[in-house]
């Protein structure tokens, strides 16, 4: 049975000498030790806090290793953090250290229309870098929702995605290269700027979703592709939940890939109309279909997807033709994760994944657990891809509530297994899901990860105690 995280707040000070070679490896405005910065940056979209004991502003590569190199040394923990955003506690420094901001690591270096291409630091934001691209005619297709106020080093670290990752792929799927430093504090280059590559062991795509405990990325050589000419959304809204995943599965085999398929249960529905201010009539279960493409391509795509939409249990399916029309419906969807806070003070989200075939079991076994439990649990994700979110809506400080909701969490994830599918399809596994890992890898596959782990990590400095559930 899993146990749950251990958040010792350190409260101790760094030791002097370390302290001492910290002061002088950094310039003053790259390294801060008062009170409040330490509580801000140790705190996460988690809403977990452990106060840091020195931030640090990285600047370079060079200085990157220096610093690991340090606390190595000293055997001193060191947190990577973006913009603090993910979901499960991956950047609060739960064992104190140092916590790494890469903020001011923020340069487009190069964008390279010929190639395809576009270098960055970590440090800039999804959506800084798509404002960039756009007068290229490309777009980097990772798309998480927090796009605006996300690193790149974080979606890396995440391995995230969004709705087009069902076209387009998720993180792995879209970088050709970065250069990042190990726990050993070597730059190491991994990858190549070209779009195949067949050379030598892939540790690049081991990286990408390592959640900083295996290597601190300073660049990446980012995959771009063309900006859509045209876009079309279809709405279909269905009777059950077992309709509309009936069409997915149809929609999925067709040859022609819908750029998003989303989906929402019957209270997101309800959501999305009450807060997020679509127009939308109570209903069992609604998909989103976007296509991408141009002129009489883009009608035949939207033929052949509407087609495939309606089946036994379709109520209505509608056309948003206008970029206004199209932008309200993404509205709507974008407005239910914040929306949840509305039903609840406390909003557990997992992002867990099945087998498309296997969307209708895991949607109804969740309205099972929160008539048993007394709480509302809330579905919608992207279907195209089996990734469900599914958010337990409780008050924190209602103790039977949340004990019955680690509970719920407990069944979920074995669920999830038992369906054929995984624990995380993009928010990663951070500090909330670790305990759970034994649950998707075999004893002798778990003693890999670890054996890699102090392969490129050896003193344990890089985001200790996540990822992997602790060693005893
Ligand atoms: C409203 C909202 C919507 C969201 N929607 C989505 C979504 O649609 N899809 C999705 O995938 N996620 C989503 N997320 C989660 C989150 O935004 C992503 O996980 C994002 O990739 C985190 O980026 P960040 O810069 O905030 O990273 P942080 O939260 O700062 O860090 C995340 C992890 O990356 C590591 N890290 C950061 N920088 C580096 C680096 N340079 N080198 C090595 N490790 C590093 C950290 O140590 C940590 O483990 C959402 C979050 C919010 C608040």
């Amino acid at each position: 049975m899993p146990s749950g995280p251990d958040l010792r707040a350190t409260g101790t000070s760094l030791p002097p000498e370390f302290l001492g070679s910290l002061q002088a490896m950094c310039a003053p405005e790259d390294l801060s030790l008062d009170a409040a910065s330490l509580q801000v940056y140790g705190y996460d979209n988690s809403r977990r806090s452990v106060p840091a004991q020195a931030v640090v502003f990285a600047r370079s590569a060079t200085q990157v290793a220096a610093l690991v190199n340090l606390c190595r040394q000293f055997r001193v923990p060191l947190v990577a953090r973006g913009r603090g955003t993910n979901t499960t506690g991956a950047t609060v420094p739960v064992q104190g250290g140092v916590v790494l901001a890469f903020e001011r690591m923020n340069r487009i270096i190069e964008v390279n229309p010929d190639d395809r291409l576009a270098v960055v630091e970590p440090g800039v934001l999804n959506g800084t870098l798509q404002t960039a691209l756009r007068p290229f005619g490309l777009m980097w297709a990772p798309d998480p929702t927090s796009a605006p106020f996300a690193s790149i080093g974080g979606n890396l670290a995440c391995n995230a995605g969004g709705p087009r990752a069902v076209k387009y792929g998720s993180c792995r799927d879209n970088v050709l290269a970065v250069q990042a430093v190990d726990g050993r504090g070597r730059v190491l280059r991994l990858g190549t700027r070209t779009t195949k590559g067949s050379t030598g062991y892939d540790l690049m795509r081991v990286l990408i979703g390592s959640e900083g405990t295996l290597a601190l990325i300073t660049e990446a050589t980012l995959k771009l592709v063309p900006l859509p000419a045209g876009r079309a959304l279809l709405r279909a809204v269905y009777d059950d939940v077992e309709s509309a995943a009936k069409a997915v599965a149809r929609l999925m085999c067709a040859p022609l890939v819908p750029a998003a398929l989303e989906f929402m249960d019957a209270q997101a529905i309800r959501l999305a109309r009450d807060v997020g201010g679509a127009e939308l009539e109570d209903a069992g279960a609604l998909l989103m279909i976007e296509v991408d493409g141009e002129g009489e391509a883009l009608a035949g795509a939207v033929a052949t997807l509407g087609a495939l939409a309606r089946g036994p249990g379709l109520k209505s399916l509608d056309e948003a033709r206008s970029p206004e029309q199209i932008e309200a419906l993404w509205r709507a969807r974008r407005a239910l994760s914040p929306a949840l806070r509305t039903l609840a003070p406390k909003k557990i989200n997992e992002d867990v994944v099945v087998p498309v075939s296997r969307l209708p079991e895991l949607v109804r076994q969740a309205e099972a657990w929160a008539l048993e439990s007394g709480f509302p649990i809330v579905c919608f994700g992207h279907a195209g891809n089996g990734n469900l979110h599914v958010n337990l809506l409780i008050d924190p400080d209602q103790p039977e509530q949340a004990a019955r909701a680690a509970v719920v969490l407990d069944a979920l994830f074995r669920k999830v297994i038992a369906l054929g599918g995984t624990l995380s399809g993009e928010h990663g596994i951070g500090l909330d899901k670790r305990d759970f890992l034994p649950l998707a890898f075999d004893a002798d596959t778990l003693a890999v990860m670890y054996e890699m782990k102090d392969w490129l990590d050896p003193s344990g400095i890089l985001n200790p105690a996540k990822v992997l559930p602790l060693r005893s």
